[in-house]
């Protein structure tokens, strides 16, 4: 199944008049449709597991949330063997296959766990029918100590190394000269991109490999980017957004599925209806949060560095052979992240 959904999507993007960056983007962002295929599949595996071992019954909290994390993990397998060699022909990476494919399936697994770990806590309190306020407390708990270990997590997921000597007092310069408040930085093994994790003074900036080659006010750009992030508190407010859509989209859920209880198979419709649609409903509604912050933090690093060395930057480190890659307004919800050419014509218009 995931082998069919890949090959439709391959078949789309070869259709469309698109550049080989654009082409590359949509199906990045069509990760997420094995994805929620192998949700559902998990789903309905845990209940068969239920339903066959009974001693399992009790542990259903953490039985049905691992089922899902293994067919999830198994899709996403399935499906990156297909598509991503061809997302590497088209970005024209040399990575061998099979540790792109590695590299790839680290990355999610190590993004995945922590979102399956509330679904068991969560699980596991209901069994035990802890109160609302006891719920509350934990999820609080939970994402505070996630948000304490992210920085490591990013660490587990992808490889990084400390920066040299030289670097670091680059980057220390940096920072002084555009008072920028970062003293430290690790570098990512993998490529062109920067990123921030963590809360506040535990908060750490990954500076991808590629853009060391930048000049020094386009890297000063991009990390005043990053420094916005942990500075206006983007990732709390992320985490807290994707928290509370799922409690409402789970809350209309249910109530849907209660009204249909009655009806057997319009209950099973509807229950297969739920999981394909909340997934994506709770992504779209994230990824337009993360869109808004991804353009406030442009604006900060303009204010700071400067509207042209940041578009400068975006430019070089997004362009291939047809220029800077545009994408449309659902893909960059659901990639929570805007393309370059809107960050660009937005800085455009900000330093005019
Ligand atoms: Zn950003």
């Amino acid at each position: 199944m995931a082998y069919a959904v890949a090959r439709g999507v391959l078949r789309r993007t070869a259709k469309a008049d698109a550049s080989d960056t654009e082409r590359a983007t949509t199906l990045n962002a069509a990760a997420a449709d094995p994805a929620s295929l192998g949700l559902v599949l998990g789903v309905v595996a845990g209940g068969e597991l239920l339903l066959e071992l009974p001693p399992l019954r009790e542990s259903w909290w953490a039985v049905v949330p691992l089922a899902a994390l293994a067919t999830r993990m198994a899709m996403t397998a399935l499906w990156m063997s297909r598509v991503l060699p061809e997302i590497a022909r088209l970005e024209g990476d040399p990575t061998p296959a099979d540790e792109r494919l590695a590299s790839s399936l680290r990355y999610v697994l190590v993004a995945l766990v922590p979102r399956y770990g509330v679904a068991v806590v969560v699980g596991f309190l209901l069994a035990r029918e802890t109160s609302g306020i006891g719920l509350a407390v934990a999820l609080a708990a939970y994402v505070g100590a996630l948000a304490v270990v992210s920085p490591l997590l990013v660490r587990l997921g992808q490889r990084t190394r400390v920066p040299t000597a030289g670097e670091l007092e680059r980057v220390r310069a940096l920072s002084t000269r555009y008072r920028l408040g970062v003293d430290t930085v690790r570098i990512g093994a993998q490529g062109g991109a920067a990123m921030v994790s963590g809360v506040g003074r535990g908060s750490v900036v990954f500076v991808g490999e590629r853009l060391l080659a930048l000049p020094d006010d386009e890297l000063a750009a991009v990390i005043a980017h990053e420094a916005a992030h942990r500075d206006h508190h983007h990732l709390a407010v992320r985490t807290a957004t994707r928290l509370a859509t799922t409690i409402v989209v789970l809350a209309v859920a249910v109530t849907v599925l209660d009204r249909l209880s009655g009806d057997t198979a319009a209950f099973l419709v509807g229950v297969l209806v739920a999981l394909v649609a909340a997934p994506y409903a709770i992504r779209l509604v994230g990824g337009s949060v993360e869109v808004v912050q991804e353009h406030a933090a442009d604006r900060a690093a303009a204010e700071q560095v400067g509207a042209e060395p940041l578009a400068r930057a975006l430019t070089a480190m997004t362009s291939g052979e047809a220029g800077v890659p545009a994408y449309g307004w659902l893909t960059e919800r659901r990639l929570g992240h805007p393309s370059p050419v809107t960050r660009i014509a937005r800085l455009g218009a900000a330093a005019s």
